[in-house]
Parts: structure tokens; C-alpha cells; sequence
């Protein structure tokens, strides 16, 4: 089969940049789409993170004045991904998270930041790089969903165009005085163009102009579609449901293997899990708390939002940490939980530990380390986590939505006997019932034949991004444009 050149966009990707999920699947993806006979490389912006990993480059595009400054395109190959990289200096020579300033609020041109990254990716797709004209330009998320639009309104021969949600409560919005300097026509400014609720809406313009419409787990792709979840997109995303559809993320199983993991005490695997032991101990050295071997150890690895019903897990510890339970938390965001879970750890000094921060090397010990991994988000476009905990034997104890519904199998009655529970979940997403599914996982973890049971299937559980590559490839052919 002849290759398929396929342009994806992305405003963080792993290792190089990263705030969430969205850096693990644009990191992974283009590498699993080798096998598939795609040729992905993938523009983002040249932030100082970047940059400064940056060995060697050629310059591909020059533009003199590029939304308020010089700019040009650097292609070059690093951390196994092809990449153009947007060097503008005015826009993106800033350290730190890609999104926020130091202060905590958005940066006030976001709006010019990411349309100069959609206009390249446009630019891109029409042929400005000759030695790399894309059959298919994949946008994903809101920083990269101008690029349809910009693909929309010029008059060259386009690319195929997918748009890909990783997470639609992130939606990029912005006033509808700014859709000169973003570089969109004034004919865009209608209810089947860019408009969207009286201002502009960067992930609405891409959901109104791909061909194709990509969701991060099937549920997800369902639950869009309803006003709770669809948060002012759902009447778009029914109207376009012919084109929508929810492909699973996957996990990169080089980073996340445990019989290899360096960032772990002691690797191990599903038949040695008896090597288990020894994360537990590190993580409850890590988090200063009593080396006990029998207890259950439940970890938590997060953004601390709303989103993520975090709040629940405090309003669930006073039932939930009962004797013999212990909790980690690692993770950062909301500065009230960040508080909050400070506090706890003075309320319950034996039984809880917390580390407000990121941390990339200790994540890989918790899911090693923990029993069980705790997810109780309150929608969850696909999650990572509960994957990786997965393959590392910490069981997950989800709620039950969105991919999290997909990816576990909660373990009763019917599915334990048959080998096949991976998990826990609960639904509705309330506390009680939050406390109730960690008192079913504390209940199991006793019995341990079949908590061994559990962990096993969850660890033989195809998480690897292979077969969901596939998915992507197909939809790719079928919107290809022809050489
Ligand atoms: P989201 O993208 O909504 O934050 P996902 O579960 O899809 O949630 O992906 C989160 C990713 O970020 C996972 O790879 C997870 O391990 C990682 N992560 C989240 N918070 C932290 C943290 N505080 N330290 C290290 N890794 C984290």
C-alpha cells in the first residue's frame, strides 16, 4: 500500500510537552501509525521546552510578519517524532505551562496564538511544504480546530480534514471583535461557519468543517450528543453524528512496562507479581506512611478539577479510610482541593499522603505501588490512567462514564466467575456511591485468590495503542485526498 502522508496538529506533545492526556496520545499515535503504512509528522508550537531539546533543523517556511511578528517553520526529528515546529517568538517564547502565565490566568492572546497555529497547519495542508504535502491534516482540540476553518475559506485544493476531541469542555471561545486578527473572513461570522454563541468558537470551527469527527472512546462520542455532557455542542455534534464517531486512546507500552519500568522500585510482571511488593513499600516510604504490607494502598494520579470528582474522594474519606486503608494523591490544579487535601493529611496522618505537584517518575510508582487506582471523574473523555493501572496490576475503581465505562470491567457476581472483571465502578457519581465501590474493592482485596484473579486480567488487557491505530488509518483512507 502507498504511504499516507498524514499532518496531525497538536498544541503539547509527549515528551516534549505535556499538561494532560492530550500530550500522550499525540505522542504515541504517530508512532503506532508507522505499522499502518502512515507517514504522520506533527506541527506544534516552538515553546521554549521545545526548542531547547532541538539538535539540528532546516527551515521549510519563512513568513516576515506572522500575526504580529517574523515566524518560520523548522522541520526536524527528535524523541522518534517528525515535527514542524512553529518558531515564533512573540507568540511562544514563553516558559512554562503552554496555555497559562505565571499568574494563573489564560495568556490574553490565546486566540492569535493558536489561529497562527492553525494557519500553519492550513498552510501546510495546501502545499506550502513540498517535500511533505499531507494527504490528511488531523486537528486535535480547540488550539488546533481553526485549522478545517482556514482549510474551509481558502480556494486551493484541500486535504482531507479530522477533527479530534479529546476533551469538550475545553472549547476555545473568544470574542467575535477578533475574528480579523485571527485571519477569518467576515463570512465566517454565521451560524454554519465559526460563530459561536455571539463569539468565535475555535473547537466549534473544527467540529463545523472536518470531514470526520473523532471522540476519544465510544461512550464518549454518545454522551456528546446529550446537553449534559455536549456543553453547547451537542446540536452540532447530532447533526453531525453520520461523521462522528469514539476510537479508544491507547497507552505507549515502551513507557508503561512494568517488567522494564526504570522509574520503579521493582519491575515485575503478571506472573511475578510477588515482585509487586516492593513498590508498595517505596511508594509508602515516598509518602511517609507505615510500611504495611496488608494495607490497602489506593493511589490517585490527577489534575485536581472538577471534572475529576476529586471533591467526592474528600467528602468519601471519613467512610471509605477506614481502618486499614491508606490513600496517595498526587496531583495539582484547583488550588481549594490542593488545599483541601492538605488538610486531610492532617486529619489522617497515618493513612494519608499528598504531593501537590507533577511528577512524571513517581506516577510510574503509584500505578506500580498502589492496590487500586481511583478515578471517580465526573465525565471522562477517555482517561489514561485507569489504562496504565491496568497493565501495572493496580486495580481501578471508576466511575461509569465515558471511556472509563469502556475500559473496565467492574467485577460482580457474573464477571469474576468468568474471568473477566478488571475493575470497580459506580454510578451514579456521588460520594456514597464512591465510598460504597472502595468498601466492594476493600472487600475484595481480602480475598486473595480473586483479587489476583482481577489483577491478571487487567494486566493481560490489550491497552497498547496498535489496534486502535488501525481505526485512525482507515478513516484516514477514506478521506484522503487523491495525489
Ligand atoms: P487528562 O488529560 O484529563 O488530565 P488523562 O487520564 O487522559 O487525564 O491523562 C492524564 C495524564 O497525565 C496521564 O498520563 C497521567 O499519568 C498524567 N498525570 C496527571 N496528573 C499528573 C501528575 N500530577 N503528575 C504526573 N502525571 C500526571
Amino acid at each position: 500500500m502507498k504511504p499516507l502522508r498524514v499532518l496531525s496538529v497538536a498544541s503539547e506533545i509527549y515528551p516534549l510537552i505535556k499538561t494532560g492526556g492530550l500530550a500522550d496520545v499525540t505522542g504515541a499515535l504517530p508512532k503506532a501509525l508507522k505499522s499502518e503504512g502512515i507517514e504522520a509528522r506533527t506541527v506544534v508550537p516552538g515553546y521554549p521546552d521545545v526548542l531547547n531539546e532541538l539538535e539540528s533543523a532546516d527551515e521549510v517556511l519563512r513568513f516576515p510578519n506572522f500575526y504580529g511578528g517574523p515566524a518560520r517553520v523548522l522541520s526536524c526529528s527528535m524523541a522518534e517524532l517528525d515535527l514542524f515546529i512553529l518558531d515564533a517568538p512573540h507568540l511562544f517564547a514563553r516558559p512554562g505551562n503552554p496555555y497559562v502565565a505565571p499568574d494563573g490566568a489564560d495568556w490574553p492572546d490565546n486566540a492569535i496564538r493558536f489561529a497562527a497555529l492553525g494557519r500553519t497547519a492550513a498552510e501546510i495542508g495546501e502545499g506550502a511544504i513540498p517535500a511533505f504535502v499531507p494527504h490528511v491534516v488531523h486537528a486535535h482540540d480547540w488550539q488546533a480546530g481553526l485549522t478545517p476553518a482556514f482549510l474551509h475559506y481558502s480556494e486551493r485544493p484541500r486535504p482531507g480534514t479530522i477533527m479530534t476531541v479529546h476533551n469538550l469542555a475545553y472549547q476555545g471561545k473568544f470574542p467575535r471583535e477578533m475574528l480579523r486578527d485571527i485571519g477569518l473572513p467576515p463570512e465566517s461570522f454565521t451560524i454554519d461557519g465559526v460563530e459561536y454563541y455571539g463569539g468565535i468558537g475555535f473547537l466549534k470551527a473544527g467540529l463545523q468543517f472536518a470531514d470526520r469527527i473523532t471522540t476519544v472512546s465510544p461512550t464518549y462520542a454518545v454522551e456528546i450528543q446529550e446537553p449534559d455532557a455536549g456543553m453547547g455542542l451537542d446540536g452540532l455534534l447530532r447533526a453531525r453524528s453520520d461523521v462522528l464517531s469514539g476510537i479508544l486512546n491507547g497507552i505507549d507500552i515502551a513507557v508503561w512496562n512494568p517488567g522494564t519500568d526504570p522509574r520503579i522500585a521493582s519491575p515485575f510482571g503478571v506472573n511475578t507479581l510477588a515482585d509487586r511488593a516492593a513498590n508498595k513499600t517505596a511508594l509508602q516510604r515516598r509518602f511517609d506512611l507505615p510500611l504495611a504490607p496488608d494495607a490497602f494502598l489506593l493511589g490517585v494520579i490527577s489534575r485536581l478539577s472538577w471534572q475529576k470528582g476529586l471533591d467526592l474522594l474528600l467528602e468519601s474519606l471519613p467512610l471509605a479510610l477506614c481502618k486499614g486503608v491508606q490513600l496517595v494523591l498526587l496531583g495539582n490544579g484547583d488550588r481549594d482541593l490542593e488545599a483541601r487535601y492538605i488538610a486531610a493529611t492532617k486529619s489522617y496522618p497515618d493513612q494519608i499522603g499528598v504531593l501537590i505537584g507533577y511528577d512524571e517518575n513517581l506516577a510510574h510508582l503509584i500505578q506500580a505501588g498502589a492496590d487500586a487506582l481511583v478515578v471517580p471523574s465526573r465525565f471522562e473523555p477517555c482517561g489514561l490512567t485507569q489504562l496504565c493501572a491496568l497493565r501495572y496490576g493496580a486495580i481501578p475503581i471508576v466511575s461509569r462514564v465515558g471511556g472509563l465505562a469502556d475500559t473496565v470491567i467492574d467485577a460482580n457476581e457474573m464477571t469474576i466467575p468468568a474471568g473477566v472483571a478488571t475493575g470497580i465502578q459506580f454510578g451514579p457519581v456521588t460520594s456514597e456511591n464512591l465510598t460504597g465501590a472502595v468498601r466492594r474493592a476493600k472487600g475484595l482485596f481480602h480475598n486473595k485468590p480473586a483479587w489476583q484473579r482481577i489483577q491478571k486480567n487487567g494486566m493481560t488487557v490489550d491497552v497498547a495503542w496498535h489496534n486502535r491505530a488501525r481505526h485512525y488509518a482507515d478513516l484516514y483512507r477514506q478521506i484522503a485526498k487523491p495525489d
